[in-house]
């Protein structure tokens, strides 16, 4: 177990905790945590040791600045255990690339390529048998770095903490289909903002509206722009797409959408699969009339954490309720099923997604 790499360190305490694990019966998503991380400080310009030690908990100034100020990033991505072949991460070069352009945006420092990469695949590497093999289930692996400057002073963290951590987990959802409350007063993202950073603020910055939906008796809300509140962006953690027969449709992106890689994994594989794939401006009036009339037949979500996600009913707070012909439509579930065949190693790769983990 465990390849030995060459920019992190492995501490002996972290292959000892790593023995005396065993995984629990019951794995929810992202609550069973691998019992090693990763940990690196960034101090005087330049990032320490990168170290692999026991998952412990972090002793923290009170003023720390990411407790105030949330300067905040973070990523998450999948290893999978296929069949025989060893563990795969799915496009992780995409994850890099993504952190280290949120960093820019929220004033943080660049982490080093290889620093990064071999830290996904050092966690992979020695909790390859903590990964469950069940479809749908997967290592989800979660780097993420914070401000860590102690005093209330409001200007960008010269120090930083760089973490991965793991969680050996089931499928996010549990049923089949989520329910979309459209979200016609909050927003989420505006222009000139951090919409497509990967940072937590966005993410505090939807939990009200949240609340809201799970009272109305939805799942998800469906964020709109903030100027016209009548283009569809995407929900919280999650891009959207509407199926018209053989085109799928998603919103352009823009400085307010988060640019997922599951998104650009579907854009590629559907038009591989022969759909026709348009990114475009998506009018939210247009598709509820295009669900009405049948125009649309199936809607869905997608995001690492979730894979795809059908949406059996868009609604309003006026109460208006649009359902989906299909509550798992055919076109998403044929998607779902050859983007799961990729990353779980079923089949080939036509697009060398699969990065397999020594
Ligand atoms: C992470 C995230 C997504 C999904 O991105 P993936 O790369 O597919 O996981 C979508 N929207 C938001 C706001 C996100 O934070």
């Amino acid at each position: 177990m465990g390849h030995s790499y060459k920019s992190i360190s492995i501490s002996e305490e972290a292959i000892k905790v790593l023995e005396n694990f065993s995984l629990p019966e019951d794995l929810a998503f992202g609550k069973v945590m691998a019992p090693i991380m990763i940990e690196a400080d960034y101090a005087n310009g330049k990032w320490g040791e990168f170290k692999m030690v026991p998952y412990h908990k972090l002793t923290l100034d009170p003023t720390c600045k990411v407790l105030h100020y949330a300067q905040e990033i973070f990523e998450g991505l999948k290893a999978y255990n296929a069949d025989g072949l060893g563990p795969f991460l799915f496009r992780a070069e995409e994850n890099y690339k993504r952190f280290n352009l949120s960093a820019q945006r929220m004033a943080m420092p660049d982490v080093p390529a290889e620093l990064f990469l071999e830290g996904c695949e050092a966690m992979t590497s020695h909790c390859s048998h903590l990964i469950p093999t069940e479809s749908g289930s997967s290592l989800y692996i979660r780097p993420f770095m914070f401000a860590t400057d102690d005093n209330l002073g409001i200007k960008p963290s010269e120090t930083f903490k760089f973490m991965i951590v793991a969680s050996p987990s089931a499928a996010y959802f549990s049923s089949g289909s989520v329910k979309v409350l459209v979200e016609k007063g909050a927003v989420r993202a505006c222009p000139g903002g951090v919409g497509h950073a990967k940072t937590g603020g966005n993410y505090a910055a939807s939990l009200y509206s949240m609340i809201e939906a799970k009272k109305a008796g939805y799942d998800q809300v469906l964020w709109l722009d903030a100027v016209n509140k009548k283009y569809i962006e995407e929900m919280s953690g999650m891009n959207f797409f509407a199926v018209y027969g053989n085109t799928i449709k998603t919103p352009t992106l823009t400085e307010t959408i988060l640019n997922g890689i599951t998104r650009k994994s579907i854009v590629t594989l559907a038009q591989h699969l022969g759909y026709q794939v348009e990114e475009t401006t998506m009018d939210i009036d247009e598709l509820l009339s295009d669900i009405k009339s049948g125009a649309c037949s199936e809607c869905f979500a997608c995001g690492t954490a979730v894979i795809i996600t059908p949406i059996s009913l868009l609604g309003t707070r006026e109460g208006e309720h649009f359902k989906l012909e299909h509550e798992q439509g055919p076109v998403s579930m044929r998607i779902r099923t050859e983007l799961l065949n990729i990353q779980e190693g079923r089949g080939d790769d036509p697009f060398q997604w699969r990065q397999s983990v020594k």
